[in-house]
């Protein structure tokens, strides 16, 4: 499935195919952090098809908690919104994690697994019964 997407303020833009099979959520601690969130919600992109359009993502390379492997963090340098994580060095590679938040088709994409659930905040599976606003809160 193409996918079309782009940070907050329009200056990273890119596009990718993905498997919409392949959506997952990720419960680590580095994604809580990261994020700023509970969870972050990712689909993986083969490098052949990850295609940069605009703008030059600012890299900060992880101590990922833990295996203690460096990790690729890619966020846009005037909004801050996180685009994708990969594998240290030059150039392409060979994948891609990219952040589904970013992506227009993202209504169509829906996890079909939790990863690293072991440090989901205990609240996570309960959302559903949460009072609902249609906007803000009020
Ligand atoms: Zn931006
Ligand atoms: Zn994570």
């Amino acid at each position: 499935m193409k996918v079309h997407g782009s940070c907050h303020c329009g200056h990273v833009s890119f596009e990718a195919d993905v498997d919409p099979d392949k959506v997952a959520l990720c419960h680590c601690t580095d994604c809580q952090v990261s994020t700023g969130s509970a969870f972050r919600t990712n689909v993986p992109v083969p490098g052949n098809t990850f295609r940069m359009l605009s703008g030059e993502p600012t890299i900060y390379i992880k101590t990922t908690a833990e295996s203690g492997n460096p990790r690729t963090q890619a966020f846009c340098p005037t909004c801050g919104t996180s685009i994708y994580s990969t594998t240290p060095g030059d150039g392409p590679q060979a994948s891609y994690m990219v952040r589904v938040g970013t992506l227009r088709e993202r209504d169509k994409l829906v996890p079909k697994v939790q990863n690293w659930f072991r440090s989901a905040q205990p609240w996570v599976t309960a959302i559903g019964a949460l009072r609902k606003n249609e906007k803000g809160a009020v």
